[in-house]
């Protein structure tokens, strides 16, 4: 049975890390959306140029225009997701269950990672990335001298990290995400997941909450 699944949480929360193991996991295919917008700026056309200006300011892309780009994702993909990044508001998810209803199906379940504001705003600042290899990390895992573990180049900080940023998008989260997560709970199919332990028993608890929402499904 082909598994539709949705990943919410604020920004910083480990979304792309836990999706992609996820997806791996339960060989199903992994929907970032940040990854998506990129391949369609990469790609050229009328859609890059509505979506560039967007972009290249932070923000985020009208409910319209993304439900149209991953209307073309979701014909690509019939057997099954994970999606990161969509639905981002009550629009999205309106659309995303009326594209599922059409073709009779259904969102199985959404996982909600849950992180203290507090440890996302330390999470930001300690964001990391070698300019020469691409490496990406926390300040931690930096070797004396605020060297890359990877090629020994100095490190940076991540630009597009900037608290600031962060902090216009966890705005955005709690206007916007939060009433869809509170839409998923009120359905029963939210699975809320304690993001502020380590990545392995993270993924440990969203293999867990998976397993709940499949044999909910087969009970219902
Ligand atoms: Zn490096």
């Amino acid at each position: 049975m082909a598994l539709h699944l949705i990943l919410l949480g604020p920004p910083a929360s480990g979304k792309g890390t836990q999706g992609r193991r996820l997806a791996e996991r339960e060989e199903l295919a992994y929907l970032s959306t940040g990854a998506l917008l990129r391949e369609v700026l990469r790609n050229g056309g009328p859609v890059a140029d509505e979506v560039r200006p967007t972009l290249a300011v932070g923000g985020y892309v009208s409910d319209s225009l993304m439900c149209d780009i991953l209307e073309d994702w979701l014909a690509r993909h019939e057997d099954g997701w994970v999606l990161d990044g969509f639905p981002r508001t009550v629009a999205q998810d309106d659309f995303l269950k009326h594209w599922l209803a059409a073709k009779g199906q259904a969102v199985d379940g959404a996982l909600a990672l849950e992180v203290p504001k507090a440890e996302l705003v330390q999470r930001i600042e300690e964001r990391v990335e070698c300019p020469s290899c691409g490496w990406s990390g926390q300040t931690n895992q930096l070797k004396e001298g605020f060297q890359c573990p990877s090629c020994g180049e100095k490190a940076a900080r991540r630009d597009d990290d900037s608290l600031e940023n962060f902090m216009h998008r966890f705005e955005e989260y709690k206007e916007h995400t939060v009433p869809v997560i509170e839409r998923y709970r009120a359905l029963g199919m939210l699975a809320p997941v304690d993001a502020s332990e380590p990545i392995d028993v993270v993924s440990k608890c969203v293999e867990q909450a998976v397993n709940q929402l499949k044999s909910d499904g087969q009970k219902a």
